[in-house]
């Protein structure tokens, strides 16, 4: 039984990514090829129409169908290592108990299968400079037994901390790094938009 559905879940990130959907399509027409918020977007409307059958599922299942999908029908770089982070998160979630020292294993494991995919670090002005901090600081505090609304709030204030600082990095992955010093003073589309995913999970847990 999940304890929030994944359906809910779903919906607010859709509605968030909703909300900021100019500032979002901005952010990759300025250092990427525009298309972030269409390819993300896409895999959400795909989540939302099979999320009846996720709420039916053990949480390890419900994420590879998810990682499996985002990979099918996103596109788009971040298709694939969203896509790959999720089949990641299944195969942990099966071993873990789903507290918050477990998802936070989880969690960690997912965002330590974009850097392989990816081939890329923290640093580098990708949604790793949101994922990467918003992790670590999810495992530190569940490790120190940091109450869930706590931890929460922490891991919201480590990804916008995160999403910022790829406002003045130069890029070495992605589109963005073929522009040199013309990508600083922009923020990373995948950074905000990471943001953007987990404040709302995070906002639906804690409220
Ligand atoms: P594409 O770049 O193929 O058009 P999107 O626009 O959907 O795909 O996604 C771009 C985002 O993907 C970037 O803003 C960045 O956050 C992320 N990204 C791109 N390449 C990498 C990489 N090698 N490692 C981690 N994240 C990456
Ligand atoms: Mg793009
Ligand atoms: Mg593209």
């Amino acid at each position: 039984e999940q304890a929030i559905p994944l359906s809910q879940l779903i919906k607010n990130v859709h509605q968030c990514i909703n909300a900021h959907a100019e500032e979002v399509a901005e952010l990759d027409a300025a250092i990427g090829d525009g298309d972030h918020l269409n390819n993300l977007q896409r895999g959400l409307a795909t989540l939302e129409s099979m999320s009846a059958e996720l709420d039916q599922m053990p949480l390890s299942d419900a994420f590879s169908k998810i990682g499996m999908s985002l990979m099918s029908t996103m596109g788009g770089a971040s298709g694939s290592l969203f896509g790959s982070m999720f089949v990641t998160m299944g195969k942990t979630a099966k071993d873990q108990p789903l507290t918050l020292v477990g998802l936070s294993e989880v969690f960690s494991a997912g965002v330590e299968s974009i850097k392989a995919r990816g081939k890329a670090d923290i640093g580098e002005k990708t949604m790793l400079d949101t994922l990467i901090p918003a992790s670590q600081s999810l495992q530190q505090d569940a490790a120190n037994g940091v109450p869930l609304e706590t931890s929460l709030s922490h891991m919201q204030q480590s990804a916008i901390t995160g999403m910022e600082s790829t406002k003045d990095m130069l890029a070495t992955k992605g589109r963005a790094s073929f522009l040199g010093e013309r990508a600083r003073g922009h923020i990373d589309a995948g950074a905000r938009t990471s943001q953007l995913m987990l404040c709302a999970i995070a906002d639906e847990v804690i409220k």
